[in-house]
């Protein structure tokens, strides 16, 4: 059979390994499991979460309330904008698809950065838009700007602050003064799945929502609940932007694109910010720990904003070798070669799950 066109070039995304495949390949119990590769939350979620997902089972026979006007009213207080300015997607993935279908084809491209989230350019490839990358594998507005210029017609630009799988995190200033540069035909999207993470670490990266979008018409906010909230089996993120590109993304949204027990997690996600607040807490305490450790391994690792961290490693060792040699000890975390690095990304776990790492990460060295 022969299928689009566009699709020979897709690679078909591979995330982290899951735990039941480690279990299966090795024979490791799940226990033994540890796995430091999505960037999830290693605490679970609030228990507040678990209590809404429990109270509202017997719901589960009727389509949700499409409107989801409840997630959104408590999404816009949070955030100081109207219930209008925002869009609920299954992942703020799914909100990157609807921009992505909304702006781009085969004569608008798709502009971002050599090295960042695999979903922009799956979802560019799918609509058969022509993907331009700068140079320099993290975030560079002067590359990233010249190659707008130079290149032409681009429909949409991708900065994802923090960079996952990066880390690295620009300045909101310089943020700013690049979009006030860039045609306002051309939508510029901040992807914040690590929003607060930065914030925390250094409000010289925070990026107010509400800011940006009044500030500038042609931008799109991108927000989740896969990471810091813990909700990454739910699928739950949210899109913010102003009345025109909402419009734009209704029209491509499915109808009920998010259950109704999603939107009662979320809901009760956002009710518990000291969940969160301890778990960013916790990731910047034990984050001091990978850089010890990776300065003490002379190993290089990018200053990181998220709740992950890179390691590139020298001529001298293999990151796909690496990656293997600790699934078979049981901990999961993700090569980076598959980006063009010799290098992995780890998230960042609990302090017993992260002993556990250096621990076998020493042997492995
Ligand atoms: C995790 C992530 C997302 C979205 O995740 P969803 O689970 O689809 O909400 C978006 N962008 C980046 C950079 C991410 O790391």
């Amino acid at each position: 059979m022969r299928f689009n066109r566009q699709l020979a070039s897709i690679k078909v995304y591979e995330g982290g390994k899951p735990i039941e495949l480690v279990m299966r390949e090795y024979g490791i119990a799940p226990e033994n499991i540890i796995k430091l590769a999505s960037n999830e939350n290693p605490f679970g979620t609030s228990p507040k979460v678990i209590e809404a997902i429990k109270a509202n089972v017997h719901t589960v026979h009727m389509y949700p309330d499409d409107s989801m006007i409840d997630l959104k009213t408590a999404l816009a207080k949070k955030f100081d904008v109207e219930t209008s300015n925002l869009i609920i997607g299954a992942g703020s993935d799914q909100v990157i698809s609807f921009a992505v279908s909304a702006k781009a084809n085969k004569h608008k491209k798709v502009l971002t950065a050599r090295t960042t989230f695999a979903m922009y350019e799956i979802y560019a490839r799918q609509v058969g838009a022509k993907v331009i990358k700068t140079a320099s594998h993290q975030h560079n507005l002067d590359e990233l700007y010249a190659k707008y210029k130079k290149d032409g017609d681009v429909g949409i630009i991708f900065l994802c602050l923090p960079n996952n799988p990066l880390g690295e995190c620009l300045d909101k200033d310089d943020v700013f003064d690049f979009i006030s540069r860039i045609d306002d035909n051309t939508m510029v999207v901040v992807d914040g799945a690590y929003q607060d993470f930065a914030a925390a670490k250094d409000p010289r990266k925070k990026i107010d929502p509400k800011a940006l979008i009044e500030t500038f018409p042609h931008t799109l906010y991108l927000g989740t609940f896969s990471k810091s909230y813990g909700l990454g089996g739910m699928r739950v993120g949210y899109g913010i932007a102003g009345e025109e590109i909402m419009q734009a993304l209704y029209k491509m949204r499915p109808p009920f694109n998010v259950t109704t027990l999603s939107l009662k997690a979320a809901q009760a996600a956002l009710e518990d910010e000291t969940f969160v607040r301890k778990g960013i807490e916790n990731n910047f305490e034990e984050m001091k720990k990978y850089e010890a450790f990776a300065r003490k391994n002379k190993i290089d690792f990018i200053e990181s904003y998220t709740n992950f961290i890179t390691l590139l490693f020298g001529n001298d060792k293999n990151s796909s070798e690496i990656a293997q040699m600790l699934l078979k000890k049981g901990i999961i975390i993700r090569d980076l070669h598959s980006y063009g690095l010799n290098g992995i990304r780890i998230t960042i776990g609990t302090p017993e799950q992260n002993t556990k790492f250096f621990e076998a990460m020493e042997t492995v060295l």
